[in-house]
C-alpha cells in the first residue's frame, strides 16, 4: 500500500486516514471498496503524520479539498485540537476517529463500531465484563459499555490509569487480570503488538464467555488462541473496524454504507 507524508497528500484524493506507523492501516482497502460498491468517485488514502504536526496536516489536507479524515493510533487525542465542533462523548472520553473537514467536525465511532459487533455475540442477560487496558479506546469502550448497562472491572498495566478510568466512567478497577465471572474479555492493549504476553489465568474464566481482542492481524493474537484452546468464544478487531468506519462513511456522506464489500475487501487480508 502507498503511505504518503501529509506535504505530499495526493490531489485526486478526498478521503484519508492519518496516524504514526500507518502502513498497516485496511482502511484504504475498506473505503474505496465502499466507494466503488457505490459508484462514487472518490478516492481514500493513507497518510502517516508525526505526533506534534496533526493540526498543519488536517489544515493541509482541509485546504487540499479533502472532505474527511480518519484518525487512528496515536492522534485520536491530538486531532480533537482541530475541530472547531466535537460532541459530547469525543469531549468526554477525548478521542476523535471521524473527522468532516468542510465543517471542522469530530465524531467517535469507535464506541458504536464496538457495541454493534458484540450484538449476536453474547447473549442478552451477559452483562459483567472485565477490561484489560485503559488507553484511548478502553476510554471509549468503557464509557460506552457502562452506558449500556455492563458492569466493568478494568485492570491496566500502570494501575493509577485504570483506577483513573474506573472512577471516570462508574467501573471497577482491579489489580489482577481475573476473568471470573465476566461474559466478556476485552483485550484493548497493544502488548501484542510488542511481543508481550497478558498472562490471563483462562481456566478461571466462564464457559460460554467472549474473549474479545481489539487487534487484528492474518493470525489470531496470542490473547483470542489462549481463550479458544479453553474453549471460549472469540473475535478479533476485525468487525469492528468494519463498523466504525461504515458508520464514519454515513456521517461523511449521509448514505448507507455497503458493509458487505467493505468486508470482503479486507477479509483474508
Ligand atoms: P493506547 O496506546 O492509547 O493504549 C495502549 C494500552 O495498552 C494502555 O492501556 C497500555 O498500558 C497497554 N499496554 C501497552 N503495552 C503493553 C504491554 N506490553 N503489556 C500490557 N499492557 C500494555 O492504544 P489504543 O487504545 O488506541 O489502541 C490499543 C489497541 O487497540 C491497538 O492494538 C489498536 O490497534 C487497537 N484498536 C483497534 C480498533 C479496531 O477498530 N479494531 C480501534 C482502535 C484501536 P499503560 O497504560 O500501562 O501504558
Amino acid at each position: 500500500m502507498n503511505v504518503y507524508s501529509w506535504q505530499e497528500a495526493p490531489s485526486d484524493a478526498q478521503f484519508a486516514v492519518i496516524g504514526d506507523p500507518i502502513d498497516h492501516s485496511l482502511s484504504p482497502q475498506m473505503h474505496n471498496a465502499a466507494f466503488a460498491a457505490l459508484n462514487l468517485p472518490y478516492r481514500y488514502v493513507a497518510i502517516q503524520v508525526p505526533t506534534g504536526e496533526v493540526k498543519a496536516a488536517l489544515s493541509k489536507l482541509a485546504e487540499s479539498n479533502y472532505r474527511g479524515v480518519n484518525v487512528t493510533v496515536p492522534h485520536k487525542e491530538e486531532a480533537i485540537g482541530w475541530c472547531m465542533h466535537v460532541d459530547g462523548f469525543v469531549q468526554e472520553v477525548r478521542s476523535v476517529n471521524t473527522i468532516d473537514l468542510r465543517r471542522h467536525s469530530g465524531i467517535n465511532t469507535d464506541a458504536d463500531g464496538f457495541l454493534e459487533s458484540l450484538i449476536g455475540r453474547v447473549g442478552a442477560d451477559s452483562r459483567s465484563a472485565l477490561m484489560i487496558g485503559a488507553g484511548g479506546s478502553a476510554r471509549a469502550l468503557a464509557r460506552a459499555l457502562v452506558r449500556d448497562g455492563w458492569e466493568l472491572r478494568i485492570q491496566n498495566r500502570t494501575p493509577e490509569k485504570a483506577a483513573e478510568l474506573a472512577s471516570a466512567v462508574g467501573a471497577k478497577a482491579v489489580t489482577e487480570v481475573d476473568p471470573t465471572g465476566a461474559d466478556l474479555i476485552v483485550n484493548t492493549t497493544s502488548a501484542w503488538l510488542q511481543g508481550d504476553s497478558l498472562a490471563v489465568p483462562w481456566e478461571k474464566a466462564k464457559p460460554g464467555a467472549l474473549a474479545y481482542d481489539l487487534a487484528y492481524g492474518a493470525e489470531p493474537t496470542p490473547f483470542l488462541k489462549e481463550a479458544a484452546a479453553h474453549n471460549l468464544s472469540t473475535i478479533d478487531g476485525l468487525p469492528m473496524l468494519i463498523e466504525q468506519g461504515a458508520l464514519a462513511l454515513e456521517w461523511w456522506l449521509g448514505v448507507s454504507a455497503p458493509r458487505d464489500a467493505m468486508r470482503a475487501a479486507i477479509d483474508g487480508r
